[in-house]
Order: structure tokens, then sequence, then C-alpha cells
């Protein structure tokens, strides 16, 4: 059902503010989690105003160690929601489990499948039959082929809006967090018609090396960028490390800009 040889055409997926495909090139920024009301709202003001068309932020959090900030849950959902009235941008966060399917829906415009998540098939099946977007993150150690079933999985419950996301994978190297294969952009423009989206921040799992990947994903034609931006990164209570400060995300939009408009 993802094929281009069923649907020839791009789709273009719209949640809110959020417009992805066909020549939309969506920008989601925002913490990795949300940590409090003035957190979450700042950041959004600051995302926006820099050009961000949708706010991220994980209220449940898949995190690797059971004792890692799990998240603030439904009272991260209600901030979300608040930032959203503040600023009109769409609410991307994450869901982790189908009992939750429900809640999460009720507060966010886009439900986001984690990568650990990519193969939870239950799960994947309770997002397509939901009305919202649903944008589905690629397994560290998932192939292209295995992304676009999970994809399937959806998209057979009826949820036609669905964003593809390229987020790093596990590779021998280990200088970056994961490898992040922007080929894969390209690769999956020549085989399905959903939107891709790129996740600088996971796929390097450094801030110094954001930028370069945020401009490089938009250059080659991304439908979008997932960015972390924490407006006081060291102070972050997940992936600090691979946030984005406000000041160099907003200078990140403006040399996205330059190479959109470079011809
Ligand atoms: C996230 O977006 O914060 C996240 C946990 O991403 P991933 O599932 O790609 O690791
Ligand atoms: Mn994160």
């Amino acid at each position: 059902v993802a094929s281009l040889e069923v649907k020839p055409e791009p789709t273009l997926v719209k949640a809110g503010s959020l417009e992805v495909g066909s020549g939309k090139c969506g920008v989601i920024a925002g913490p990795c989690s949300v940590e409090s009301e003035e957190q979450i709202v700042q950041t959004a003001q600051a995302v926006k105003a820099a050009g961000a068309t949708a706010l991220r932020g994980g209220a449940f959090k898949p995190r690797t160690s059971p004792y890692s900030f799990q998240g603030l849950k439904e009272e991260g959902l209600k901030m979300l929601a608040t930032a959203r009235d503040e600023t009109g941008l769409a609410v991307v966060t994450e869901v982790v489990a189908s009992e939750d399917v429900e809640l999460v829906a009720k507060y966010a415009d886009v439900l986001q499948i984690g990568a650990r998540n990519m193969q939870n098939y239950r799960l994947l099946e309770a997002v397509g039959r939901v009305d919202r977007a649903v944008l589905l993150k690629r397994g560290p150690s998932a192939t292209i082929d295995e992304l676009l079933l999970a994809a399937e999985y959806i998209l057979n419950e009826g949820n036609t809006r669905v964003m593809l996301c390229e987020r790093g994978i596990r590779t021998f190297e280990s200088h970056t967090r994961f490898t992040l294969p922007l080929a894969t952009v390209s690769y999956l423009h020549q085989k399905t018609h959903l939107p891709v989206v790129i996740d600088p921040s996971h796929g390097t799992g450094h801030a110094a090396l954001v930028p370069d990947m945020c401009v490089a994903a938009v250059a080659i034609g991304a439908d979008g960028i997932i960015v972390e931006v924490h407006p006081e990164p060291d102070q972050a209570m997940s992936d600090g490390y691979q946030s984005l400060d406000l000041p160099t995300f907003a200078a990140t939009m403006q040399r996205c800009r330059a190479v959109a408009n470079a011809i």
C-alpha cells in the first residue's frame, strides 16, 4: 500500500500546522522530554519564531535504563497542549504502548512510534485505527524493507497519514551514537509515496553535528526534519548532549532556508 506502484504521486501529510511531503518540508523541533510547562512553552515560542512548523516533546519516554527519567506522562501531555494553545504549533509526541494510544491521541496531533517500537505490531495497528497522523521511526537495526512493512500495518488499518523517519542505525562506527544514512531519503522516494523525515539528533548523538545534517537533509529533499532543541541543553533530563540550544537552532534554520532557496 505504501508503494509508488500503487500510488504514483507523493503523499502530503497534514496535521494542524505541520505539512510534510509533496514539496512541503516540515520542521519539528523541541526537547527530547517535556520537563515543565515553562520549559515547553518557552521552547515552543522560540522554535516557532525560528521557523519550526511543529513542536516535539516526549511525555512517555522509552529509556534504555529503567533508572532514567521516564517522562511526565499525562501531565507532560497537558503541558504540550498548553504550548500548542500558546503558539498554534502542532504537537508531536511518542506513544509507547497500545493501551496509551487513546490518551496520547487526546492531546497530540501526531503520534510518534519510537525506534524501539517499530516492530510492535499491535501498537502499529492501534495507531492505524485513530484519526491522528503518525511519525514512524526506523528501528536502529531494521532494514528499509522492514520499515516499509511496519508502515503497511498502520496503513492497512485505514490511517493514510503516515510519515517515515530515518533516525540512524547501529553500525561498527562508534564516533557517532548511530550512523545516519541520508541516502534513505532518495531510496525511499523511489520506492514509496510516503514522506520521509530525517532525525539528525538521534542520528548523530552530538549537538555539534546536528546543524550540518539538518542542512544536508533539506538539500537532498527530505520532506521534514525533527530536531531536539532545549533552552538549556546542559540541564536537560534526556538527550541534552544532542540537543541544540535556541540560538543554534535559529541559525540552523537560516542555513536550511538558504539551501532550500539556493538555486
Ligand atoms: C526521541 O525522539 O526522543 C526518541 C526516543 O527517538 P528514537 O525512538 O528514535 O530513539
Ligand atoms: Mn531523544
